[in-house]
């Protein structure tokens, strides 16, 4: 049994969800000890739990700890099912990072799946579902996997009730090799409000035009349906092969010029360091590198989350994983 303490490292529930991912992948069962003891709330949130749940549905697994607060939690899978899913987190919490737990075990599935997810799709701290759909996806497509995922309704915190549909082709990964970063040929920018005034996200436009050089033609404000208010900025720059997604999110008492600034300081840092992969898609792309058995990129200094998921990864997959400094602002991670 592999056993993990979630008070190392990053300390939060990527160590949990990426040990379930690996738990099934490999058939090898894990305890976790310590979950999320780095965080002010420790233990199993009502969001870490649905992802116990969706790994337990996927690996038919047995499981003990499974319950909100808990701080240890063992977990035995006996297979990796496709077919039909539904995972609701039954709060704001982040319906992504519910998929993110079963996402590679579902391509490496007994057959085809089709999962619903519910909860939080536009939240701070998790990848929004255009990140998903814009970033993350197609970066996964690149690599051979078949997988298709369809907003249905966006949940902003604190009242959720976001739904997206997600089908997935199960196949093998193939290396990825992204280390250089062509010239821009994607700039957009979409504001999202939902029971807000169409204002707040013309005012991010305008500041993400002031500060990026977005032209007007690739800047929107769309007005979503969701059950509570909510509002999410959306960066999108692309060159030749990726689109990266910086996002913000509107919170209240906090100015629309202020979210904007949010997003424009991290696609600004992006742009500085030239590199192809941003912060986030980062620590999310180790792990199907790592699966595919190969591949390579260009990124900046390391997060938190980027670090622990290497760690994370070496517990359970005997590959060789580097990751490195090259320059001031610039760092390698290369697989194999
Ligand atoms: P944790 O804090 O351990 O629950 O992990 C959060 C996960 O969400 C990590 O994989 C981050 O890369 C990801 N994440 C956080 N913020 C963003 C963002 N703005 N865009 C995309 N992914 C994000």
């Amino acid at each position: 049994m592999v056993v993990i303490d979630g008070a190392r490292g990053e300390g939060g529930g990527q160590v949990l969800r990426t040990g379930l991912c690996l738990s099934l992948l490999t058939g090898r069962p894990v305890r976790f000890e310590n979950i999320r003891a780095g965080r002010s709330k420790p233990g199993l949130l009502r969001q870490h739990l649905t992802a116990v749940r969706a790994a337990t549905a996927v690996g038919r697994a047995t499981v003990e700890g499974d319950a909100l607060g808990s701080r240890s939690l063992s977990f035995r899978p006996t297979t990796r099912a496709g077919g039909e899913h539904h995972f609701a987190v039954g709060s704001a919490g982040s319906a992504t990072l519910v998929l993110q737990t079963v996402l590679p075990a579902l391509l490496a599935a007994d057959g085809p799946a089709r999962v619903v997810l519910e909860g939080g799709t536009h939240n701070p701290w998790a990848p929004p579902f255009p990140f998903l759909a814009d970033t993350f996806l197609p970066a996964l497509a690149r690599m051979g996997a078949r997988v298709t995922a369809t907003l249905e309704r966006a949940g902003f915190f604190p009242a959720g009730g976001g739904r997206f549909v997600v089908e997935v082709t199960p196949g093998a990964l193939q290396p990825l090799s992204l280390l250089e970063r062509g010239p821009l040929t994607v700039k957009r920018a979409v504001a999202l409000v939902a029971n807000l005034p169409r204002a707040v996200g013309e005012r991010e436009l305008a500041r993400v035009q002031k500060r990026l050089g977005v032209p007007d033609a690739g800047c929107s404000v769309v007005q979503i349906a969701s059950p509570g208010p909510g509002n999410a900025l959306h960066v999108h720059l692309g060159f030749d092969g990726l689109t990266e997604t910086f996002s913000a999110f509107g919170r209240k008492g906090i100015r629309a010029e202020q979210v904007a600034d949010d997003a424009v300081d991290e696609a600004r840092a992006w742009l500085a360091a030239e590199v192809p992969v941003g912060p986030h898609l980062a620590d999310q792309l180790m792990l199907p590198l790592a699966l595919a058995g190969g591949g390579a990129f260009r990124t900046l200094a390391p997060t938190g989350h980027a670090t622990t998921q290497v760690e994370s990864i070496r517990h359970f997959l005997d590959v060789a994983l580097r990751l490195e400094r090259e320059s001031e602002k610039v760092w390698r991670f290369e697989v194999g």
